[in-house]
C-alpha cells in the first residue's frame, strides 16, 4: 500500500450539497498515466472559472487531488451530477489492462482504493458494479440501487471511459483491502507478501456453540440458553454404570434366592450368601476398569 498522500485544490464549481448519493463513478482523465498530472491538470484546467467542468477526486501515482468537496455534486457525469461522487483517473480510455497495471498505474489504484473505500462507507454504497441496466434505472428516477458505475455508462452517447482496459478487478480490490472487508497479506521479512493460508472464520457464535459442546462433554455440569446445572455426558454416563452394575448385582442375588429355595419348603435362606452373590454381580459388571461405587440393597425381608 502506498503512503496516502493528499493535494487539496478546493473547487466551489458544484451544483451545491447532494440530496442523496447512489453511486462512485469511474472516469479516465485522458492524461499520461504519471506523476504530477493529477494536480497540474485540476489545477490548470478542471479550476479554472472558464471550464464548465469539475470533480470530487483526482487520482494519480503520486497524489490524490481532492477538488470539490465530496458531499457537493461535481460537474463531471451529467444527468449523474447530484446522484454521484466522480473520481478522475490518470490514464486513457484506450489504455491496455498491462498499461493501467503498470507500477505507476498500481500505486494510482491503491490510492484510489483508499479513498472511494471511504467514501462508500460514508454514503452507504455497496462494493459492486452496477450494470448498465442498474445505472439506466437509477436515470429513471430509481432511488434505491447504489453502487460503482462508469462515466460510460451514463453518457454513453458520448463517453467511453476509463475504457475497456481498466483493471475494475484490481481497483475493486483495493476498495475491499481498504474497506476492511479483506485483511491485506502481512509483508515477510524477505520482501513482497505472504499469501495467508485461507481458514475457516469463526464468528463469536460459533465459538459459543463449541464451548458448550465441550462442556457438555467434559465438565459434569454445563448451562445452555440460559438453563443452569444441566447433566454433562459424563455424569449422565457415570450414572448409568451405577444402574448397569447394580441390576447386575440385583440378578445375581435373585438367582441365589431362587436356587436356595428350589431346595424346598422349610429352607432356610441364606442373606448372606445372596448379598455375596449380589456384591459379586456388581463387582462382574464394572469390572472392566471403570472405576464406579455401585451399590444394591437386599431387603432382608422379602420371602
Ligand atoms: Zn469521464
Amino acid at each position: 500500500m502506498v503512503a496516502e498522500h493528499i493535494t487539496n485544490l478546493p473547487s466551489s464549481k458544484s451544483s451545491g450539497k447532494r440530496s442523496r448519493t447512489q453511486m462512485l463513478v469511474v472516469h479516465s482523465a485522458e492524461t499520461p498515466l504519471a506523476a504530477g498530472y493529477a494536480a497540474s491538470v485540476t489545477n490548470n484546467w478542471l479550476n479554472r472559472s472558464d471550464v464548465e467542468a469539475s470533480i470530487n477526486a483526482f487520482f494519480g501515482p503520486d497524489t490524490t487531488v481532492r477538488s470539490v468537496n465530496t458531499d457537493h455534486a461535481a460537474w463531471h457525469a451529467t444527468w449523474a451530477n447530484g446522484l454521484s461522487v466522480g473520481y478522475e483517473f490518470t490514464g486513457y480510455a484506450a489504455l491496455t489492462r498491462a498499461q493501467w497495471l503498470t507500477a505507476a498505474g498500481k500505486n494510482m489504484l491503491d490510492r484510489a482504493g483508499r479513498e472511494m473505500a471511504a467514501d462508500a462507507k460514508i454514503y452507504g454504497i455497496p462494493l459492486r458494479y452496477l450494470t448498465t441496466a442498474e445505472v439506466n434505472a437509477i436515470a429513471n428516477g430509481n432511488q434505491t440501487i447504489k453502487g460503482i458505475a462508469t462515466h460510460a455508462q451514463i453518457d454513453p452517447a458520448n463517453r467511453t471511459d476509463p475504457g475497456a482496459g481498466f483493471p475494475f478487478d484490481v481497483l475493486m480490490g483495493a476498495i475491499k483491502r481498504y474497506s476492511g472487508t479483506i485483511t491485506p497479506p502481512p509483508a515477510s521479512p524477505q520482501g513482497g507478501t505472504i499469501t495467508p493460508i485461507q481458514e475457516d472464520e469463526l464468528s463469536a457464535k460459533d465459538v459459543a456453540e463449541i464451548k458448550q459442546h465441550i462442556n457438555a462433554l467434559l465438565i459434569n455440569t454445563y448451562t445452555s440458553n440460559g438453563v443452569k446445572n444441566l447433566p454433562g455426558v459424563r455424569p449422565i454416563l457415570v450414572e448409568n454404570q451405577k444402574r448397569m452394575g447394580a441390576l447386575a448385582g440385583k440378578l445375581d442375588a435373585q438367582t441365589e434366592l431362587i436356587k436356595q429355595l428350589a431346595k424346598g419348603q422349610g429352607v432356610t435362606i441364606d442373606y448372606a450368601e445372596v448379598e455375596a452373590a449380589a456384591a459379586a454381580g456388581v463387582a462382574k459388571a464394572i469390572a472392566d476398569g471403570v472405576d464406579l461405587d455401585a451399590t444394591v440393597t437386599i431387603k432382608k425381608d422379602a420371602q
